[in-house]
């Protein structure tokens, strides 16, 4: 009782110490459904690995997953598909350049894109998911998002979805050049409305929490004790979620906070200190980057406090 307390304490605190960032910050504007959200919300969630929650501010409203959703599609394409398969689609390096840049994908001799945690990867990895069509892939991807984050009301925003699918211009080019390139298999079109619609699935920041978790727990579900995700994948996720999980921020992100983290530009951010806890934040104003700009501040004000950082 006395560690919930405190962590109540920091919490609370690392909100407020997020708080004033926020009007740095703006909502994702290419996505015309994310550009209405109010830029003021700010919550976060921290979830131990007994399964016990502690939150403070904005943890009940629900927003889209975006880019966090790439972890989980990983995670999912690879328990189909097979670890090799999936990475004869993808390669695992960093870019340093944006989550939708294109300047890479035409210039390698096996024309892979870089890694899962950028936009060309994920559509790559999204190309993997299995289902006899469009409706049977994005319920296996819902299901496991359900179980990952262990709240059954986790669902796709059919509204975000078509705001995407309708101004998603540049995914569209990605996939028909990895098309052209032989990456992808099928039809392009309905690999690129299953990529809008896992980006699309949406949660609170405590869902993230306990997704995070999961991830902390070496892949093992906090309160059942069961596994969901086994160990050689936890660590491929948490290691692609250090080198590429943080935009073009990631190195500096992992040098100076040290959490294996995902963001989204729906404002969340996943974060998994291995063995200690899970934690979701989320707050839509954004920097230039992408990341939610109080998100970064609870997640560094935490890393200090709680001693967090992995190395
Ligand atoms: N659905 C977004 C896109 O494809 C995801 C971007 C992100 O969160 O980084 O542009």
């Amino acid at each position: 009782m006395e560690q919930i307390k405190d962590q109540q304490t920091m919490l609370q605190e690392a909100l407020n110490f997020g708080k004033p960032y926020v009007r740095y910050g703006k909502p994702a504007g290419y996505i015309p459904e994310l550009a209405k959200i109010d830029p003021n919300r700010l919550g976060v969630a921290l979830c131990n690995l007994d399964g016990t929650m502690v939150t403070a501010g904005e943890v009940d409203t629900y927003f889209t997953m975006q880019s966090i959703s790439k972890v989980m599609s990983l995670i999912l394409a690879i328990a189909q598909n097979g670890y090799e398969y999936v990475f004869t689609k993808v390669g695992m390096e960093p870019t340093g350049d944006a989550f939708n840049s294109m300047v890479r994908l035409d210039q390698l001799t096996d024309n892979k894109p870089f890694n899962p945690m950028i936009n060309a990867g994920a559509i790559a990895v999204a190309s993997c998911i299995r289902g006899a069509n469009l409706a049977e892939r994005q319920q296996a991807c819902v299901e496991f998002a359900r179980t990952l984050t262990g709240n059954p009301e986790v669902d796709i925003d059919f509204s975000v979805f078509a705001s995407e699918k309708a101004t998603g211009y540049r995914n569209r080019a990605m996939i028909n050049l990895m098309k052209s390139n032989g990456i992808i298999d099928g039809e392009p079109e309905e690999h690129l409305d299953l990529y809008f619609s896992i980006c699309s699935i949406s949660c609170t920041c405590k869902d993230l929490a306990y997704f995070g978790a999961v991830l902390a727990n070496n892949g093992v579900d906090p309160r059942s004790g069961k596994e969901l995700i086994p160990l050689r994948v936890v660590k491929l996720a948490r290691s692609l979620m250090v080198t590429c999980g943080m935009y073009d921020y990631s190195g500096e992100f992992a040098a100076t906070v040290g959490m294996p983290s995902k963001s989204g530009v729906g404002g969340g951010i996943l974060s998994a200190p291995i063995g200690k806890c899970g934690i979701g934040v989320y707050g839509p104003a954004l920097d230039v980057k992408g990341n939610s700009v109080g998100g970064l501040k609870i997640l560094e004000y935490l890393a200090n406090e709680m001693q967090l950082h992995m190395f």
